[in-house]
């Protein structure tokens, strides 16, 4: 309480209670998170607030962030609260209705322009990040992006826009393969890989977004199967594919994809050295 004279309260003192609140709800370093909901409360860039831990906040402005961190301690994910999400150094629209994107992901960009490519599929696209990004860094590539979610191609559309990449994407709703149509010479997807046994014990986070995002039901596997289904009908000649998968499933994915012709199948690390990203290559005429 600050009573008339004493001194208002500053950003550092609304971060120090806000913390508590926060690790006491189990999120172990809520440093970010708090940087990044201030920021958006002040309207600021996150990087600046660091400069300010000292000014007084106004009573407006700790009521606002205090309503973000109560949605934060009850454990909704930062992107859904703050509605956007950076990925390979680009905002995206985040909503509901697709999966946050996440870092592990980036691993699979980084794979994807290690080589060239003119023609590109995005199998399950949810928010566009991967379709997009590979846009944005390709000038000349063209891309189809498909989802099962006509709420998801709605905010993969909204995202194509201020990346400037709108007129080199086609949306288009399909069930996997079903509306898929012609070669391409990259393939890429993040399908859902939870198994129904692994959905239960998931962090609380994930409660939040879509279960179809998050699993396929059964071992997990069944998205990899209709992925590798589809290979041979819609990749060039020595196309490629590149798929991230759960940690631990790296073999049985790379079972699958080798039982339908793909060849150099190479399962590759994310940051924290463990194996999420299958590439293979359609065989050689
Ligand atoms: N391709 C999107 C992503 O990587 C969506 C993936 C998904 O919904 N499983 O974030």
């Amino acid at each position: 309480m600050s009573g008339p004279g004493a001194s208002p309260p500053t950003i550092a003192a609304c971060f120090r209670a806000a913390r508590e609140q926060l690790v006491g709800a189990g999120i172990a370093e809520p440093d970010t998170d708090l940087r990044l909901l201030m920021a958006q409360v002040l309207n600021t860039a996150p990087g600046q607030i660091i400069l300010h831990l000292r000014d007084p906040i106004g009573a407006e402005n700790i009521a606002a962030f205090e309503a973000l961190v109560a949605r934060r301690a009850a454990r909704e994910p930062l992107s859904h609260i703050l509605g956007k999400r950076e990925f390979f150094g680009r905002m995206f629209e985040i909503s509901p209705a697709v999966l946050d994107s996440r870092p592990e992901t980036e691993t699979l960009i980084a794979l994807a322009l290690q080589e060239p490519f003119e023609r590109l599929l995005d199998l399950g696209t949810g928010s566009g990040c991967i379709a997009l990004t590979l846009l944005a860094e390709r000038p000349r590539a063209k891309a189809c992006a498909v989802d099962l979610s006509e709420q998801a191609l709605d905010v993969a559309r909204r995202n194509a826009a201020p990346l400037g990449v709108a007129d080199r994407v086609d949306f288009a709703r399909s069930d996997w393969w079903q509306a898929v149509d012609g070669r391409f010479d990259l393939i890429v997807s993040n399908p859902p890989y939870i198994s129904a046994e692994d959905y239960e014990g998931l962090a609380p986070e994930l409660a939040f977004e879509p279960k179809i995002a998050l699993t396929p039901g059964g071992d997990g596997l069944d998205a990899y199967r209709q992925i590798a289904a589809g290979l041979s009908a819609h990749l060039t000649v020595g196309g490629r594919v590149l798929v991230e998968f759960g940690a631990g499933q790296g073999d049985a994915v790379a079972g699958i994809f080798r039982a339908k012709g793909l060849t150099q199948i190479t399962l590759h690390k994310d940051l924290d050295a463990r194996d999420r990203v299958l590439s293979a290559r359609a065989p050689a005429a």
